[in-house]
């Protein structure tokens, strides 16, 4: 297949990538054939699937609203995929004109199209780095930067951790970004449950063994604990239409369908 000038050289085009597979699902137009094949089957599995990456999207705007709203301006988005619908600078500038935004991912395509909407941007940047190598993503100049002035920071891992396996530790990773935040910063996660619908689980995720990035649903408990040494706020760890809706009828009459579970905690 011709590679469109809009991918990056090196960009493995034959199999699917869940940062193109998730731009389908939102409808975006940055993806191949082979990510939509997998999107459509995985959508014939699980037809609520688009609309779960919706709920996910509306869980990101209310949760950076949320912490635009305590004061927070600076975000690290880490897993922020291809920003096509409500970027988390636009969500937070919308309250807080002057926040600023580091955009990290792994996947070079992802990161080349964030760079193309945002190079006029002075108030954000994109790196392309690895969560499970934490010490090297906490060590570059744009999340030192973002650091450095002592003020709270609102970290963004939304429905990334689940592409982190058990003996990669998504724990111990959580762990070391929260010792390098500011006191009063924010972790803003969601995240698959196995819950919602154990009856859908195994099939999904053995999708998502096929491609670079497998998936590893977990249970409430097990989600609820990467939140360890913040304050959770209400209402917790929930599905992701139950937290904090902008109208209690937004929450429909089964929230447990949008499978995922997402929570906000502070920093004491
Ligand atoms: N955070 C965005 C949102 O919720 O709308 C995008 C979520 S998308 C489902 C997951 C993103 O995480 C993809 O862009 C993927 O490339 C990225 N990702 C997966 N594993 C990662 C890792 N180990 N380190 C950094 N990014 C990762």
């Amino acid at each position: 297949m011709r590679r469109p000038n809009w991918v990056p050289e090196g960009t493995d085009l034959d199999k699917p990538n869940a940062a193109r597979v998730y731009d389908y699902y939102l409808g975006g137009s940055h993806n191949f054939e082979v990510d939509r094949e997998m999107a459509r089957k995985a959508i014939e599995l699980w037809p609520e699937l688009p609309q779960i990456m919706r709920s996910n999207r509306a869980f990101l705007r209310r949760a950076v609203q949320f912490a635009a709203e305590r004061g927070i301006g600076r975000f690290l988005d880490i897993g922020s995929g291809i920003p096509s619908f409500g970027a988390v600078h636009e969500i937070a500038r919308a309250i807080r004109p002057e926040a600023q935004v580091v955009y990290v991912d792994r996947d070079p395509v992802a990161v080349a199209h964030s760079r193309l909407l945002l190079e006029d941007d002075p108030g954000s940047s994109v790196v392309q780095a690895d969560v499970r190598d934490v010490e090297d993503l906490m060590s570059r100049p744009e999340v030192t930067a973002l650091l450095a002035a002592g003020e709270p920071v609102a970290v963004l891992l939304v429905a990334v951790m689940h592409f982190v396996q058990d003996a990669e530790d998504p724990w111990k990773l959580i762990a070391v970004i929260r010792d390098a935040l500011p006191p009063g910063s924010a972790l803003v996660l969601s995240h698959a449950s196995l819950e919602g619908r154990p009856d859908q689980a195994e099939d999904h995720q053995r999708l998502y063994r096929r491609t670079p990035t497998p998936l590893t649903m977990r249970t409430h408990e097990q989600i609820t604990a990467m939140f360890e040494g913040f304050e959770l706020v209400e209402p917790g760890v929930v599905y992701l239409p139950q937290w904090r809706p902008d109208q209690p009828e937004a929450v429909g009459e089964h929230p447990e369908r949008m499978t995922g579970v997402a929570g906000v905690g502070l920093r004491p």
